[in-house]
């Protein structure tokens, strides 16, 4: 079964702005088991979102208040899925 790529829906809040900013760049992923972000510790795909941010910030923030706000998110991101067992077993 394919999947038809959907429109994105409307982004409500900043976070949900900032999260798929990131996940464009590819600074974060989604586990596709339980859906938890993960950060994927990419310097390069964060320098892209940050780099998106500045570029396109969402209406009503300036430049600067994008980037303070992708960090923010980016930070409150850990970089595994509290529900996936750890690897190192
Ligand atoms: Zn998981």
């Amino acid at each position: 079964m394919l999947m038809t790529k959907e429109r994105r829906p409307a982004i409500r809040t900043l976070r949900g702005w900032a999260i798929s900013v990131l996940q464009d760049a590819g600074a974060i992923c989604e586990c596709e088991e339980h859906g938890w972000m993960q950060e994927r510790a990419d310097p390069h795909a964060r320098e892209r979102a940050l780099e998106i941010a500045r570029q396109e910030p969402p209406s009503g923030l300036s430049s600067e208040q994008a980037v303070t706000e992708l960090r923010d998110v980016l930070e409150s991101i850990g970089d595994t899925c509290p529900d996936c067992p750890p690897e190192d077993l």
